[in-house]
């Protein structure tokens, strides 16, 4: 199949990642998969960029947790390249909710809560470009 679309997409890894010293771990499964990380930096994030990021959930119960832990500490923002990258970048993610990622998957592997789940990845190549301008500027 050579149907595939090479895709940019938004991958952040988050404050509990860095905390627990398995970036090296999560960029490696990125990398082994055959994705490029064409920009990588860590940078600290105020409330005010992760109401932006977050606005589709702002509402929600958790919100005010979720605020908390995403500012405890420094992320890896990363551009991700490669075919298909935003779907892709998903299925090495693993799903939402902790007790339904499956083995195999980041989340799967090293998440035991929801909230505090390692990663973020864009879920449409129109989002990612959208996450890519804020927190890369371009
Ligand atoms: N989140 C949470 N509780 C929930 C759903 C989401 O704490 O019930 C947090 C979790 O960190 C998640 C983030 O909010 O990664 C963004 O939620 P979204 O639904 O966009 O999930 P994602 O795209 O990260 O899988
Ligand atoms: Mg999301």
């Amino acid at each position: 199949m050579t149907t595939e679309k090479t895709e940019r997409t938004y991958i952040m890894l988050k404050p509990d990642a860095l905390k627990r010293g398995l970036i090296g771990e999560i960029i490696a499964r990125i990398e082994k998969k055959g994705y490029k990380i064409k920009k990588i930096k860590t940078l600290e994030l105020d409330e005010a960029i992760l109401k932006e990021h977050y606005a589709h959930i702002a509402a929600r119960p958790f919100f005010p947790s979720l605020l908390q832990y995403m500012t405890s500490g420094p992320v890896v923002a990363m551009i991700v390249e490669g075919p298909d990258a935003v779907l892709g970048m998903r299925i090495l993610m693993g799903a939402t909710k902790f007790e339904e990622a499956l083995p195999g998957t980041i989340r799967g592997d090293y998440a035991f809560c929801t909230t505090e789940n390692l990663i973020h990845g864009s879920d449409s190549p129109e989002n990612a470009e959208i996450e890519i301008a804020r927190f890369f500027g371009e």
